[in-house]
C-alpha cells in the first residue's frame, strides 16, 4: 500500500505540467501578476508602472515553465492605479485601450520579435494565447527596445561606416548614459544639420525601431544614404528617456514633467538640456535643417503621421520646406504603413503646453530654413512589428534624403 500511494504519487508528479512563472527583472521588464491558474494555464497581470513615471500602459514579462505545444492565456487588464493627464494627478486609471494592442509582441529567444494572435476582448480584460517552446517565452505590449539595444544598433552602425561614431549625449537624473550615433562624412562645406530622436515617451517603444530602420539605412550602402551623408552632419538618438524605458515605466506625463513638454528655457531632463544646446549650436551656424522627433500615437490612429507646429509662426522658407519635406514623405511612406497625407496641428487646442513640445522649441529657436515635426508611427496595426517600423524608418530617411536634395537642386537653378 505504501508502495502503491507513491507510485500514484509520482505519477501525478509527471503528468502535471511544470509550474508557470512570471518574472520581470530585467531591463524594460514591467507587470503586475495577480493571479496564475496552474490548472488552467491562465495568467492574469495589468502593466507594472508607477504612474508617478508615467502612463502605465507598457508591460513586458517572461515566462517560464511553458512545455512544448502548450497552450498558455495572458489575460491582461488595465492598470488600476490613478494616472496623471496634463502635468496633473486625474485621480483615475489610464484607459485600458492604451494597454491593449490587438496583437501582442512575443519572442522565444528574446531577440525576434513577433506577432501573437488578435487577442480576445473578454469585458476589462484582453486575452493573448502564446504557444510554448519548452523554454522561456518573452511577451510585451510592442516590440522592446531598451538601452542594450542601443548600444548594439550603434556598435553594428560603427562597424558598418567609419564615419558613423557613437556619442554620449547625456547622463540621465538617473545616472544612465543617452547614447546616439553621429554621422559626420560630408564632404560639403557647411553641411546641414539633422536631428533624429526617438522615445521621449517610454512605452512608445515602437518609436525606437523606426529610429533602428533609419540608422540601418543610413549606414548602408544605398544611393540616397550615401548621398545624404556626403551632405550633411546627423545626430541620431534612438532613446531619449533612458531611465524610464530601462525600468518599464511609461513616461509619458511623468511627475514632475512629461519629457515632452521638458523643452523650455529649464528642462528637468539633462538630455532634453543637451540636445538643446547641440540644437543651439547647429542654428548659431545657421545650419539646423532638419529635426525630427518619433512617436507612437493613440490606440486608434491606425496611419501615421506628422504632428506639426502652427504655419503662421513659421517664415515663408519654413512654411515651403515643411510643404516640401512633407510631399517626400508622402511619396516615401506609402507601403505596407500609409502616411496619412494631412499632418496633425499642434497648438493651444491640442495641449496647454504646446510651446513646450521639442517640435515648437526646435521651430522657435532654429533658423528660418529649419524643418522640425514629429512622426507618430501607429502601434495598434498588424504592420506595427520591427519589420513595419524599420520600413518606416528607411523610407523616413529617404524622404530627408529627397528633401535635402531638393534644396540642393533650388539653390543652383
Ligand atoms: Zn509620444
Amino acid at each position: 500500500m505504501k508502495y502503491f500511494s507513491l507510485f500514484t504519487l509520482l505519477l501525478v508528479v509527471t503528468a502535471s505540467a511544470a509550474e508557470l512563472r512570471v518574472s520581470t527583472d530585467f531591463e524594460g521588464g514591467s507587470a503586475k501578476v495577480e493571479s496564475i491558474d496552474q490548472s488552467a494555464r491562465v495568467i492574469r497581470f495589468i502593466p507594472g508602472g508607477d504612474p508617478q513615471r508615467g502612463w502605465a500602459c507598457w508591460w513586458y514579462l517572461r515566462v517560464d515553465g511553458a512545455a512544448k505545444d502548450e497552450r498558455v492565456m495572458l489575460s491582461l487588464a488595465g492598470s488600476d492605479r490613478p494616472s496623471r493627464n496634463n502635468g496633473q494627478d486625474t485621480g483615475k486609471p489610464l484607459a485600458a485601450s492604451w494597454a491593449m494592442p490587438t496583437r501582442a509582441t512575443f519572442s522565444t529567444d528574446g531577440k525576434t520579435w513577433r506577432h501573437t494572435a488578435p487577442g480576445k476582448r473578454e469585458g476589462e480584460r484582453m486575452l493573448y494565447e502564446v504557444t510554448g517552446t519548452g523554454g522561456p517565452l518573452w511577451i510585451a505590449w510592442g516590440p522592446p527596445f531598451t538601452p542594450r539595444d542601443t548600444d548594439a544598433l550603434l556598435a553594428e552602425a560603427e562597424k558598418k561606416l567609419p564615419a558613423a561614431k557613437l556619442f554620449e549625449l547625456a547622463r540621465t537624473r538617473g545616472s544612465r548614459p543617452v547614447r546616439g550615433l553621429h554621422v559626420n562624412a560630408a564632404t560639403t562645406p557647411k553641411p546641414s544639420g539633422i536631428w533624429v530622436q526617438a522615445r521621449q515617451h517610454a512605452w512608445e517603444s515602437g518609436s525606437c525601431w523606426v529610429a533602428r530602420g533609419f540608422t540601418e539605412w543610413l549606414v548602408s550602402d544605398d544611393a540616397d544614404a550615401k548621398w545624404l551623408r556626403g551632405h550633411a552632419e546627423i545626430f541620431i538618438v534612438p532613446i531619449m528617456d533612458v531611465d524610464n524605458a530601462a525600468t518599464g515605466n511609461g513616461g509619458k506625463e511623468a511627475a514632475p514633467r512629461d519629457h515632452n513638454r521638458d523643452w523650455d528655457d529649464k528642462p528637468v531632463y539633462p538630455e532634453v538640456a543637451a540636445a538643446q544646446q547641440r540644437l543651439r549650436a547647429l542654428a548659431k551656424e545657421d545650419r539646423l535643417a532638419v529635426f525630427l522627433d518619433l512617436h507612437n500615437p493613440g490606440p486608434g490612429d491606425l496611419k501615421p503621421f506628422f504632428f506639426t507646429g502652427p504655419p503662421e509662426l513659421l517664415t515663408e522658407i519654413g512654411r515651403a520646406n515643411r510643404e516640401n519635406f512633407l510631399d517626400a514623405a508622402r511619396a516615401r511612406i506609402a507601403g505596407p504603413f500609409a502616411l496619412d497625407p494631412k499632418p496633425h496641428l499642434t497648438g493651444p487646442t491640442y495641449h496647454p503646453l504646446w510651446k513646450q513640445i521639442s517640435g515648437q522649441w526646435v521651430n522657435a529657436h532654429g533658423n528660418p530654413h529649419t524643418m522640425a515635426a514629429c512622426l507618430e508611427t501607429s502601434w495598434n496595426t498588424p504592420y506595427s512589428t520591427t519589420e513595419g517600423y524599420r520600413t518606416v524608418g528607411r523610407q523616413l530617411g529617404q524622404a530627408v534624403a529627397d528633401f535635402q536634395r531638393g534644396k540642393v537642386a533650388q539653390s543652383r537653378e
